[in-house]
């Protein structure tokens, strides 16, 4: 006998048919490394998806558990007034919202539009203007945290966009995020993110060259980790994602720098970083150096692995 009450998760035949009654669809626009267990928590919670993507085996999942797919973002904002996007970078975002078969070509007067990706936020300025021509509304939401905390809904998300219509998208964000923060007008979400961005990179590549020098010096990696991490040079790279493999254990750097953010991704927002410092003439030189010491190592075979792998380009670097 199911005792769940009306705000339940329980993911039983007739909870689920009993909220999916009373929910309205959600729109679903991306469905790869993170949209895919982003769209599912939201199906676990209880709302109709209508899902698109470019490739249809990238739905094939979601499919199999509920989700309705169809063609184009352009059908998604025929059948869904909620729609949210979770894409690579700026120019897909761009095609989503505004190419030929986009959701601004088919969507509803009323329409809210969640952009999870991480891009330019003079582009989700743009795309606030454009969707408001149409009477919709678009707000920029990207998030911090990885394809792990997407599968168990312990995002953090950055939030832009008018204040009236933080609530409705705080309704969605939370059943895919732990966090859910309000910065202000639109953009400033996607301002949040590349800041904690450029500040990981710089702090990864310092926790590299800090690890590779020690190592150099004779100590051994555990031990100047655990005295890095009683001292003032602690940091999320030196105490949570360590570079170095043997260190940690359940890290990318355990396994070969597999999984986890990959180069070419931090290499983007970094870029992104870049041209904001340049918009706004903001001086930016730590930024800036991570930027091309990410670009050199993804022309030198580092793009597909995390990007905690800059301690392995540093060693391979110099001669051994
Ligand atoms: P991904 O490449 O795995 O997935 C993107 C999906 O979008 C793909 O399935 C792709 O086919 C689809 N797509 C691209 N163009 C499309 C189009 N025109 N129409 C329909 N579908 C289209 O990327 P991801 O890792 O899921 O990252 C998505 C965003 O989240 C990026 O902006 C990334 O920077 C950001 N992000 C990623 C992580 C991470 O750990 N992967 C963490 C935080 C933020």
């Amino acid at each position: 006998v199911c005792l769940c009450l009306s705000v339940c998760v329980c993911v039983c035949a007739r909870c689920l048919s009993r909220s999916m009654a009373s929910k309205t669809p959600v729109g679903f626009i991306g469905l790869g490394n993170m949209g895919s267990p982003m769209a599912k928590n939201l199906l676990k919670n209880g709302y109709p998806i209508i899902a698109t993507d470019l490739f249809p085996e990238s739905c094939k999942e979601l499919q199999d558990i509920g989700a309705q797919v169809v063609d184009s973002p352009g059908e998604v904002a025929e059948r869904a007034d909620r729609i949210i996007t979770m894409l690579p970078s700026t120019p897909n975002v761009l095609e989503v919202y505004t190419g030929p078969n986009g959701i601004l070509k088919k969507v509803k007067k009323g329409t809210l539009l969640i952009d999870s990706s991480t891009i330019d936020p003079a582009v989700s300025k743009e795309m606030a203007v454009a969707a408001e021509k149409m009477g919709a509304v678009f707000m920029d939401a990207p998030v911090t945290g990885g394809v792990g905390a997407a599968s168990l809904a312990k995002l953090s998300f950055m939030v832009g966009g008018v204040e009236e219509e933080y609530q409705a998208a705080q309704e969605l964000l939370t059943c895919m995020g732990a966090n859910v923060v309000y910065c202000g007008q639109v953009g400033t979400g996607q301002a949040a993110k590349i800041c904690n961005n450029m500040l990981l990179a710089i702090g990864m590549i310092g926790t590299a060259e800090t690890m590779n020098l020690g190592i150099r010096l004779g100590l051994d990696p555990k031990l100047l980790t655990k005295i890095l991490n009683m001292s003032s040079g602690r940091c999320w790279s030196s105490d949570t994602y360590n570079p170095v493999p043997g260190v940690m254990e359940g890290v990318p750097s355990a396994n070969n720098y597999q999984g986890g953010f990959g180069t070419t991704l931090m290499a983007k927002d970094l870029g992104l970083a870049q041209n904001t410092a340049t918009n706004t003439k903001t001086p930016i030189p730590l930024g800036s150096l991570a930027h091309q010491i990410f670009r050199v190592m993804c022309s030198r075979g580092y793009a597909n692995k995390d990007f905690s792998s800059v301690f392995q380009f540093l060693r391979e670097e110099e001669g051994q």
